[in-house]
């Protein structure tokens, strides 16, 4: 029986095209050496391709090449970008504004802030997953000195209007981080143009390897981001820590691949999603958390009233999917982004998030709706 991948959300395969290009980074007869070795010809060359990446990047996604700093991954991104500016801005306040269904990364970085004496707010968002302009507005203080929203939520789908929070944020001279892990390489962004300052990628959202990260931080003599790695002092004393050069070849390529896709993913998406809508619907009692009209067309997180999600989950044997986020799988607690949109317990438990890709196609959507209906039938009967 093969098993049909109904998690990206999760995390992508590698584009085969990205692991060829990697595998050259390696080998004795590859470009294996150290970036930062100085001596000789070898970490020049990988020097290079680690820079050519960077601006593969920078181009990619709309800034400059001096605005990028290499990571393991978003959990570290937003872990850099939140602990950094809290740390570097502690004098001129120490309040701080984020939503209450962020990734755990941005959740627990902010629970481990708050027992440093900072003041975090966590703002609710409506029914749908979104944060409104007027909440932010709402929360800010004298004091605030930094805000955090994800641009697509991993569970929902939902996107945040971070453009305008983020020009109401720049008129109060508020820092504005974005956790982009789900947007990297499927939204399309000229950061140049965006009042963001801070935002988190990570690869393997993106059919890049996993353990690989960036941080946009922008050019701004004003913004400070403290180093919460100390070593060697790489990237411009940021984050030290030797550079992975085929992990950040690997980054590169996949976001260079994802940006000259973007349309076609995403009309793909779209057609994949309306199919397993349109199939599953035919059943009674199952709704859509988040939103149809307006969510990233990638993610799914359907309720099936009256059947217990983890039922589900092990009835679907031949697709793999998820009760809300990965870090998440092992408890049985309801997920607190389905309670935080306003989910009873007992819905939210019968919930679960498809998520579908680039190499997923229309046939194996209409075989994951024909286990759907019948699992759901024979747990409700
Ligand atoms: C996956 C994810 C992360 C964590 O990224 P890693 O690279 O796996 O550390 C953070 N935020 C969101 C929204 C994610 O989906």
């Amino acid at each position: 029986m093969q098993t049909l991948y109904m998690d990206y959300a999760a995390t992508t395969p590698v584009d085969p095209l990205v692991a060829e290009k990697m595998m050259q980074y390696l080998t004795p007869d590859g470009c294996f050496a150290n970036p930062a070795s100085r001596a000789h010809m070898l970490g020049w060359f990988a020097e290079q391709a680690v820079e050519e990446a960077r601006q593969v990047i920078a181009k990619s996604i709309g800034c400059d090449l001096r605005e990028i700093v290499w990571t393991s991954g978003a959990t570290e991104s937003n872990n850099l970008a939140l602990k950094g500016v809290a740390e570097a801005r502690q004098s001129q306040g120490r309040h701080i504004i984020t939503s209450a269904i962020e990734h755990k990364a941005v959740l627990d970085t902010c629970g481990w802030l708050e027992t440093q004496g900072f003041d975090v707010t966590y703002l609710k968002p409506d029914s749908k997953g979104v944060i409104s302009v007027g909440q932010v507005a709402d929360a800010l203080r004298d004091d605030t000195i930094l805000a955090s929203f994800m641009w697509v939520n991993n569970e929902l789908g939902s996107i945040n209007p971070v453009l305008e929070i983020g020009s109401l944020l720049r008129e109060n001279g508020v820092i504005f981080h974005v956790d982009a892990a789900q947007a990297g390489g499927k939204i399309a962004m000229d950061l140049a143009h965006m009042p963001i300052d801070l935002i988190s990628f990570s690869a393997h959202k993106f059919y890049g390897p996993k353990g690989m990260g960036a941080l946009y931080v922008r050019r701004d003599p004003a913004l400070k981001v403290a180093a919460q790695m100390h070593g060697g002092g790489h990237e411009r004393g940021m984050r030290s820590g030797t550079l992975p050069t085929h992990q950040i070849i690997g980054m590169a390529e996949a976001m260079k691949i994802a940006v000259d896709r973007l349309e076609k993913d995403h009309e793909h998406l779209t057609r994949l999603r309306l199919q397993f809508w349109q199939g599953i619907s035919e059943l009674d009692g199952v709704s859509v958390n988040g939103d149809l009209e307006s969510g990233y067309p990638g993610i799914l997180n359907v309720c099936f009233s009256g059947v217990d999600g983890e039922s589900l989950l092990m009835a679907l044997k031949d697709v793999a999917v998820s009760t809300g986020s990965a870090c998440n799988s092992a408890s049985v607690d309801p997920s607190y982004v389905l309670s935080g949109i306003g989910l009873s317990r007992n819905l939210a438990l019968s919930s679960l998030r498809f998520s579908w890709g680039r190499f997923s196609t229309l046939d194996e959507i209409g075989q994951a709706v024909t286990s759907v209906k019948r699992a759901v039938s024979a747990l409700r009967s």
